[in-house]
């Protein structure tokens, strides 16, 4: 499809999967999906559903997020490079979470690896051996294959890279972790989130911030983009940054309404619970939905004692 028809059919609101003519699914389900002219996105496939985003300029190619396994990331590569001979000049970490980092190794050769400076230090020494421990019990094929790659350029507020002609902004958005990114891709109106923005499934906050994730969702919100690529799910338009705002905001009310109340976890997930279910009954994951009620819960407690 044309760029030009995207872009207005994007602009009335509809998801760009069903949009572009370009939509490559391989036999486990990863689906790569051409999201602009040289934009890709690579999303659902085995293990989890993290999303790749690749770039491929004049110079060479920018890779946001490498998945979760050097098996899946080699997936993406092979991807690459039914489409370009050109290197891998940057490949960027939009936070530490291994199912968008443990694949790293497949392009530790590119110019380099670039994340917020909190990423380097969670995936460092004890911490990150925790956590690919943590991974090594999900039975993710693959897994044992990983060795940790670190990110080796690091940054505190945000960057701007200039690569064969596309101008990206890296800046960093506490939220969803201490070291979340998202990049804003100028020319293409496009803004890729990492796990600040989940389409289609209840985000995943064992190292939230629910007051600062909202605030940050502002910012995105703030920036002229019409295509917003989640860090999991499909790539779509405004609507997608809307709905994770909205979820935010709910889950923040309603377990504030059951502490003011006095209630206490197990009653405010008791009672929020079924609240959430009912309103965000097509998410995947609802399985979270506890976790979630339970860090907001801490996170607003916290804040009162003070
Ligand atoms: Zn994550």
């Amino acid at each position: 499809m044309a760029v030009k028809g995207l872009r207005w059919l994007v602009g009335m609101g509809l998801f760009v999967s069903f949009l572009t003519g370009s939509v490559i699914c391989n036999a486990e389900g990863t689906k790569t999906i051409e999201v602009w002219k040289n934009l890709f996105a690579v999303v659902n496939g085995d293990g989890i559903d993290s999303t790749t985003t690749f770039l491929i300029t004049r110079d060479g190619v920018v890779v946001v997020d490498t998945r979760v396994t050097p098996l899946e990331a080699g997936k993406v590569l092979a991807e690459i490079r039914k489409r370009t001979q050109l290197p891998i000049l940057y490949t960027i970490n939009t936070h530490y979470h291994g199912d968008h980092t443990f694949g790293n190794q497949v392009f530790e050769d590119s110019g380099a690896i670039i994340a917020h400076e909190n990423v380097k230090k969670s995936l460092t020494g004890a911490s990150g051996k925790a956590h690919l421990d943590f991974f090594k019990t999900m039975n993710i094929p693959g897994m044992d294959e990983t060795v940790i790659t670190l990110p080796n350029m690091v940054f505190k507020e945000e960057m701007e890279m200039y690569v064969g002609g596309y101008h990206l902004k890296l800046i960093h958005a506490r939220g969803h972790t201490d070291g979340d990114l998202f990049v804003y891709i100028k020319e293409l109106k496009t803004l890729i989130t990492g796990d600040l923005v989940s389409n289609g499934k209840v985000p995943y906050m064992g190292d939230a911030y629910v007051e600062e994730w909202i605030a940050s969702l502002d910012v995105l919100s703030d920036f002229d983009a019409e295509i917003y690529i989640p860090g999991h799910g499909e790539p779509g338009g405004k609507p997608v940054l809307i709905a994770m705002k909205h979820y935010l905001i709910n889950l923040k009310e309603m377990v504030r309404n059951q502490m003011e109340k006095g209630l206490s976890l197990k009653e405010t997930q008791d009672a929020v619970r079924p609240l959430l279910q009912a309103k965000y009954k097509n998410l995947k994951k609802q399985e979270w939905l506890d976790a979630n009620i339970e860090r907001a819960y801490l996170e607003f407690s916290m804040k009162k004692d003070r």
